[in-house]
């Protein structure tokens, strides 16, 4: 199929074969005509599959169709700001050759500048939810003439706490719109957001996230946690690597990589939610442009982020969602290039990395860390060391921004909710110091090939040798009901709580 095949205006046409697309990918061929046709659409997709491009192209082609009025017909709901920023540059690309106005508003930078955008009149608005209710508040937004609602990312939506902000806004578009909701997953909670969102959609799929994963090779080293930073070291100047993506489970655990890597002399820059906004900007530049090569990431911070060329990326922490694991390689092996997927797995990750091998439908390739680069950097870590000086500087300067940020404005419930949110409800995140079985490294060498019933056992067996078993709960004690009685007169005797010393 081609993109003349799906009758797209000429200006759009000509927009997208300027940018060098040659076919519609599939969640394209798949939602355009359905858009086109005024249906509702239902997609699952993640980011890397066209998705943008599957609700921009026919939107636009639509307002072409329709007389210029300067109000906002389309709403498009992003749960980021990286993300809402690259949608809006994607309506900007796609209608280029069109007189279609949009605007892009987000949270953590100056409103000014976006309501003045917002006073000339737009046709497309790109919104993160907390910017959106604070200028619908305000009387800079109005929605009753929005034709064309588009929820982005929706799980993600729902991740960060933004449902009941979502509720808010959608409750103030029209009924009579046409909506475009997009999902990587679709648990239980997104249907139902969608069924109460949705008139009659139609369902479209990308390929299932399991399937779009098998050119990525993927590898994982069971590794005490405390050798991680060590290895990550250890690979980043060892493999081909051009560009990486790494991913840690806490903000704070990000800082700390970077801090650890920086050490090494391996310069490499942090993403997460609460640096300011024009730090996130500047360290997604750097990457982007290759000047910094190595980004550590959170998830949420790295969600819908559209990077290219990424050789490889490092799971320094295993996700505890097996979905978000599928995300999180997925930024590698991006158009057909092939990439890596490298894990470390920690003894308290054996579960999370079994649901993900079910998920995945494979036993992910088994390396062993232990050639003498490896034994040496380990066994003396001060060596090969950089004297950082600036380190601290370094540190005080982000904190100092930070800082200033949070001081600028009241948190609104959800980012906080949020903040929370992306903090660990697993494992405890060790630290360096954290001890681990420091004697008892792995032992074999690396790539020990893919598949076996040998292999597994061996895996399982040196999982067990290796690791102590994880120390269970204990289980909270029966505590029995306090009575109205003694609710009511605490002092009274034969309380049960008391009673039990
Ligand atoms: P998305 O999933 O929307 O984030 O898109 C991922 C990347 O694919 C972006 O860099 C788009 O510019 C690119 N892209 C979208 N549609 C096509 C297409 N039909 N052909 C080639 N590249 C595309």
């Amino acid at each position: 199929m081609t993109f003349e095949e799906l009758k797209l205006a000429p200006p759009i046409l000509q927009a997208v074969a300027a940018l060098g697309y040659t076919q519609p990918t599939p969640i394209q061929q798949k939602a355009i005509p359905h858009a086109l046709a005024g249906r509702d659409v239902l997609g699952c997709a993640q980011t890397g599959t066209g998705k943008t491009a599957a609700f921009a192209l026919p939107i636009l082609h639509s307002l072409l169709a329709k007389p210029a009025s300067k109000k906002i017909r389309v709403l498009v709901l992003s749960p980021t700001r990286e993300l809402a920023a690259q949608i809006f540059e994607s309506f900007r690309d796609y209608g280029k050759h069109t007189e279609i106005r949009s605007a892009v508003i987000f949270g953590g930078v100056n409103q000014n500048p976006q309501t003045d955008a917002l006073r000339k009149g737009v046709d497309i608005l790109v919104a993160t939810p907390g910017r959106l209710l604070d200028l619908m508040e305000q009387g800079h937004v109005r929605l009753e003439n929005v034709e064309y609602l588009v929820l982005d990312e929706a799980d993600r939506m729902l991740d960060m706490g933004f449902i009941l902000d979502i509720r808010r806004i959608v409750a103030k578009v029209p009924k009579a719109r046409q909506t475009l909701f997009f999902s990587a997953t679709m648990p239980g909670e997104i249907r139902r957001l969608a069924d109460t969102i949705l008139t009659n959609p139609v369902t479209v799929e990308a390929t299932p996230p399991a399937t779009t994963v098998d050119a990525i090779k993927q590898q994982v080293y069971q590794i005490a946690t405390h050798q991680k930073p060590v290895l990550l070291a250890h690979l980043l100047s060892t493999l081909p690597v051009s560009r990486a993506l790494i991913f840690v489970k806490t903000k704070h655990g990000a800082d700390r990589v970077v801090k650890q890597l920086r050490r090494w002399g391996i310069a490499a820059e942090a993403i997460h939610g609460d640096k300011t906004q024009g730090a996130r900007t500047r360290v997604l530049e750097n990457f982007k442009s290759s000047r910094t090569r190595f980004l550590v990431a959170t998830d949420i911070a790295a969600r819908g982020l559209d990077i290219d060329d990424v050789s490889h990326v490092f799971n320094y922490d295993i996700p505890h969602e097996p979905d978000t694991y599928v995300h999180r390689i997925g930024r590698t092996g991006r158009a057909g290039a092939t990439g890596e997927a490298i894990s470390f797995c920690g003894a308290e990750e054996f579960g999370s990395l079994a649901d993900i091998e079910r998920l995945v439908k494979k036993k992910l390739i088994q390396l062993r860390a232990d050639s003498p680069e490896f034994r040496e950097r380990l066994n003396n870590p001060a060596a090969g060391r950089a004297a950082l000086p600036d380190d601290d500087a370094h540190d005080h300067v982000e904190a100092h921004r930070s800082r200033g940020a949070r001081g600028q404005r009241a948190r609104r419930p959800h980012e906080n909710r949020h903040s929370h949110g992306n903090r660990s409800h697993g494992p405890r995140d060790h630290g360096p110091r954290d001890h681990g079985p420091r004697d008892r490294a792995p032992q074999h060498a690396q790539g020990s090939g893919e598949g076996g019933a040998d292999r597994d056992s061996a895996y399982e067996q040196a999982s067990a040798e290796y690791f102590k078993p994880v120390r269970k709960e204990k289980k909270r004690e029966h505590m029995p009901p306090i009575t109205h009685a003694h609710a009511l007169n605490p002092k009274a005797p034969g309380h049960p709580r008391r009673s039990q010393g």
